[in-house]
């Protein structure tokens, strides 16, 4: 049995800010790159539907990254929309529960990711995950933890029989950061197209235009880049 290819890579892509940058990063440092996105019934298909233009716009942004990007995968995973809080309760309106967290957030859902991004590198060959969980903007999910990723490589390289690696790019940095390493990546062009065309916000919100992007403004999502963004421009204007 060969091992998986470690010039080869798996990209959790969402279409928001976060796993954005993640692509870039992947584009600049794999021979091959491909995505893979998760739909699970969301109330908004925004972030979904965001990916495919996005993927577009990185093509061409660079020749290289036009050569190293592969295909795309979207997997249906109608089960963690059956144990959704909002299925469970069978509530009709995302709200924010006590915790910050939408109402529809499922309990490990990023462990499932996971195993499926696993599943998926092992068929496509590729040696490595790549994932934009953050510990530093740590917003209650406990499954985007440094420890719980770490856990996850190990059963996944464990239980594929094969060494498998799970970046996490900016496990250590805030939003502000993440901005800065879409601008230190690909200059103004990647930075424009972060603030412009990713999406965070839980709502769904497209309608309303921020200096930092699309939003409801409200949200635990929004605030945190709105925040992120005013925090990278000061440190900006700071630096010049
Ligand atoms: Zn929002």
């Amino acid at each position: 049995m060969t091992d998986l290819d470690a010039d080869s890579a798996l990209v959790m892509f969402s279409g928001g800010q976060d796993s954005t940058v993640c692509l870039a990063w992947a584009l600049e440092r794999f021979a091959r790159v491909e995505t893979v996105g998760f739909d699970y019934g969301q109330r908004h298909v925004i972030e979904l539907e965001v990916r495919a233009h996005l993927r577009e716009k990185m093509s061409a942004m660079r020749p290289q990254w036009a050569q190293r990007l592969g295909d795309d995968h979207l997997i249906k995973l109608d089960a963690l929309a059956a144990i959704s809080e909002t299925a469970l309760t069978r509530e009709t309106a995302i709200e924010l529960g006590a915790n910050g967290l939408p109402t529809t957030f499922v309990p490990a859902r990023n462990l499932i990711f996971f195993c499926f991004a696993g599943a998926l590198a092992y068929r496509r060959g590729a040696g490595h995950i790549v994932t934009g969980v953050c510990e530093t903007d740590y917003s209650g999910y406990p499954d985007c933890r440094n420890e719980t990723v770490k856990a996850m490589q190990a059963a996944l390289s464990l239980g594929l029989d094969k060494p498998i690696v799970i970046d996490t790019p900016l496990m250590w940095i805030d939003k502000a950061a993440t901005f800065a390493l879409a601008e230190e990546i690909g200059g103004e062009a990647l930075l424009d197209l972060v603030v412009e065309h990713t999406h965070s916000c839980y709502l769904g919100d497209r309608s309303r235009r921020h200096p930092w992007g699309y939003g409801c403004g409200e949200c635990p999502a929004c605030t945190l880049r709105a925040q992120g963004y005013v925090k990278f421009m000061s440190r900006k204007a700071t630096r010049a």
